[in-house]
């Protein structure tokens, strides 16, 4: 990929669009699209937008998402919203002769009792994790899409699918977010206002495998340029920790030094999700980011902007 090829990363404010921005503009890419994007659930919006600005790349980065609560309150909206946007984003690149597209699915559109790690033969396999089946519906969608292009026309399409990811630009609601935005959002109230202690949903025992989200972008970049395959690529950071574990470090790094509670009440969502990203990581790729660092650069950003 020429560092002048024209990028377009469509969903540039979430969590892994953003940090796709940094890491771009960070690699010295010079043509990376910055005008307002277009209505992605509007058709004809999104095919004026490539036919005036012509990317010569896109990610797919775009999409509403959240954590349990939001799937379990909002699932129509979840999956209505990023079928529209996949399919949109896809036909565009198609019919204006992208060069290559990357769309970036999700690790809850696998089964939710997978081997864990979890390859990309568990695909399809079995029942999918309750709480987020409409919004896996929807990513699954996504991926299929990609593999119909390819069959069809022979798109320069290809899917990844991440492990949990956080980040700078993660949603740091206390209640609709991912665990470590909201944890961080908690940790940082309860350590201002002086609480005693804090209450963690579900108990503490399923594990995740959590990925920066700068070396996701890093990972999708490296995909772009050196992958062309059918079969969706995982991208995991390759360890993994409890939520007990997760929730620790996240009060070390925001300084808070109440008492965890559990709450078993709440969801704990699937019990184990890491994935087995071995043929990513023997084509030479590899997560550069400690946990540790990566939650202390997500909490100094995420307190900047509080
Ligand atoms: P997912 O379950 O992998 O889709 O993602 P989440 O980030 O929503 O949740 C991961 C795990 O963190 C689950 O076991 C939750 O029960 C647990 N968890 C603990 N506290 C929280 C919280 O405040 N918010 C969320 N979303 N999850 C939490």
């Amino acid at each position: 990929m020429e560092k002048c090829a024209r990028i377009y990363v469509a969903g540039n404010r979430t969590l892994i669009g953003g940090a796709m921005l940094r890491v771009l503009g960070g690699q010295g890419y010079t043509q990376v699209l910055r005008e307002p994007e277009p209505d992605l659930t509007n058709d004809a919006e999104v095919d004026a937008f490539f036919e005036r600005s012509r990317p010569e790349y896109v990610i797919v980065a775009a999409g509403k998402s959240g954590g349990i609560a939001l799937n379990r309150r909002a699932p129509a909206t979840l999956m209505t919203h990023n079928m529209l946007v996949a399919v949109h984003l896809m036909r565009a690149a198609h019919r204006h002769g992208a060069k290559k597209l990357v769309y970036v699915g999700s690790s809850c559109i696998y089964p939710r009792l997978s081997a864990q790690p979890t390859p990309v033969e568990a695909l399809g396999t079995g029942p999918l994790e309750p709480t987020s089946e409409a919004y896996a519906l929807a990513k699954l969608a996504g991926l299929g899409l990609v593999s119909a292009y390819r069959r069809e026309h022979g798109a320069p399409f290809i899917g990844m699918i991440p492990s949990n990811v956080f980040g700078p630009d993660d949603d740091f609601a206390a209640e609709d977010s991912h665990v470590v935005g909201a944890l961080m959002r908690r940790m940082h109230d309860a350590k201002r206002t002086g609480a005693p202690a804090l209450t963690v949903w579900g108990s503490g025992t399923p594990r995740r495998e959590l990925i920066y989200s700068e070396d996701l972008a890093d990972a999708c970049l490296f995909l772009l340029e050196r992958y062309d395959g059918d079969a969706p690529v995982n991208v995991g950071s390759g360890s993994e920790v409890s939520i007990a574990e997760l929730a620790r470090l996240v009060a070390d790094v925001v300084g808070y030094s109440g008492e965890l509670l559990f709450d078993p009440t709440k969801p704990d969502g699937a019990p184990h999700k890491s994935l087995d990203s071995t043929p990513l990581f023997s084509l030479g790729w590899c997560a550069k980011t400690g946990l540790r660092d990566a939650l202390a650069t997500t909490y100094a950003a995420a307190v900047g902007a509080w």
